[in-house]
């Protein structure tokens, strides 16, 4: 890399060698598929990232996907310090839960109730829990590349990650486990069917991304949500969208809003947390209604709901309610990057395909003309993605250290930050081999 000065965050990467595993608390920001060391943060502000060595980068990763409104922004800081100053965590409920929930409920209909959980993962594994006891069903249907989260049945076919690093099926993970997992082609309504066809009455859920982000994105084929919804419901299975990712981002109500078509349970986490560790699961009353203390389906969490982490998701979720002209901007802008880079690759001469659903995007290098499912994605040129990561790196310019991850554009993103990237990802591309 051919950045001056990377001195602080190489011997931090050292010193975190030696007392946490692989240096990172999660794989890929250890940078290995881009073949670069990590670079240690310090602090970020809007649309700007600063490293331990005081390099500011133009940030495009936004914690992978929390920072829709940008890093730091005023008005959730200041939740989250007043609410700090009235004590961090006391086991027993508080009214900004309910003011959570009822944000969710409101801007997402389909989540009559909503439990709160620390992590996406969490939410995907109760989700699935609850699926399954509600049904009385064991299997689920998750597609390939998708990620749901590391939980035991979701680290089956998986993507992220454990995409990038070659690892789809993790050690670890039970036989039985396995078992209980099927797995589809996205957009491939036959791998379904055929599912479906296999073990009738035996599947307690299906769960998609509805807009695919952990393969880079992918969109769903016209219908092919909606497909998902008849044929989920004639087989009394439930439908599971994982708006982890896509929740308060493609739109105020999410790709369910966005796509028009409504699942039985929801999962979120990222934008709702506005940066603090957070998840959630919701849908129908009469399936949530099964969860403990009313119902047989256990689950629980000694932080879930924290008062920190619920001030700065009522922050953000309240900006967003209060500004929708917010997803018209980001739209704006993300189209602009969208024609850049796609004249960018035109100009320079390379080949790709660019996916973008609202302000996540995706640039694929491949010879292919569409990407549509993960076999598609995996037909990508990796070594090339690294060298103009590498290559944009150094021109300040932090974007996802893999190709199978999105690029997320924000509300602190403005029109000249678009320009400056969309010109030095031409630089960029000319260089290439
Ligand atoms: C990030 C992600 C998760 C997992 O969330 P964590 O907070 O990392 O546990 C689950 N599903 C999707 C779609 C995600 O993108």
């Amino acid at each position: 890399m051919s950045l001056s000065e990377t001195d602080g965050s190489v011997a931090a990467f050292m010193r975190a060698q030696k007392v946490i595993p692989g240096g990172v608390n999660s794989p890929v920001r250890a940078f290995r598929s881009v073949g670069a060391g990590p670079l240690f943060i310090r602090q970020a502000a809007g649309a700007y990232i600063t490293d331990v060595d005081g390099n500011t980068f133009l940030d495009f990763v936004g914690s992978w996907g929390p920072m829709l409104l940008g890093h730091a922004r005023r008005e959730v800081i200041e939740a989250v310090r007043q609410t700090a100053l009235q004590g961090t965590s006391f086991g027993a409920p508080t009214v900004a839960e309910t003011e959570m929930a009822e944000l969710i409920t409101a801007m997402m209909p389909s989540v009559e109730k909503v439990r709160m959980v620390n992590s996406g993962t969490e939410a995907t594994m109760s989700a699935v829990r609850l699926a399954r006891g509600f049904t009385a069903r064991d299997m689920i249907i998750k597609f390939d590349g998708c990620y749901h989260g590391h939980a035991d049945s979701f680290l089956i076919k998986a993507g992220s990650g454990a995409a990038t690093l070659g690892i789809p099926d993790s050690r670890g993970v039970t036989k039985a486990t396995a078992r209980d997992t099927l797995v589809a082609r996205y957009n491939d309504r036959q791998s379904v069917e055929a599912l479906f066809d296999s073990y009738p009455s035996q599947i307690a859920a299906l769960i998609v991304e509805p807009v695919a982000g952990n393969m880079g994105v992918i969109l769903p084929d016209e219908g092919f949500l909606d497909f998902l919804r008849r044929i989920t419901r004639a087989n009394n299975a439930l439908l599971i969208f994982d708006e982890v990712i896509t929740g308060f981002r493609v739109a105020t109500g999410g790709a369910q809003q966005r796509y028009g078509v409504i699942p039985d349970l929801t999962t979120l986490g990222k934008i709702i947390g506005g940066g603090l560790p957070v998840g959630a699961y919701g849908g129908r009353a009469d399936i949530m209604n099964m969860l403990a203390p009313d119902g047989p389906v256990y689950q629980a969490g000694t932080l879930s709901g924290n008062p920190l982490a619920m001030a700065a998701g009522c922050a953000t979720l309240r900006l967003l309610k209060q500004h929708p002209q917010i997803y018209s901007e980001l739209e704006k802008k993300s189209a602009l990057l969208e024609a850049g880079l796609r004249d960018n690759l035109r100009r320079a001469g390379q080949s790709g395909v660019i996916n973008r659903c609202g302000s996540m995007l995706t640039m694929f290098f491949t010879g292919r003309d569409s990407v549509c499912n993960h076999a598609d994605a995996m037909s990508c040129d990796t070594a090339k993605y690294a060298d103009y990561f590498r290559r944009l790196l150094a021109t300040r310019i932090y974007q996802a250290p893999s190709q199978f991850e999105c690029m997320f554009v924000s509300d602190a993103h403005t029109e000249s930050d678009i320009e400056q990237m969309i010109e030095k990802s031409y630089k960029s591309m000319t260089s290439l081999k």
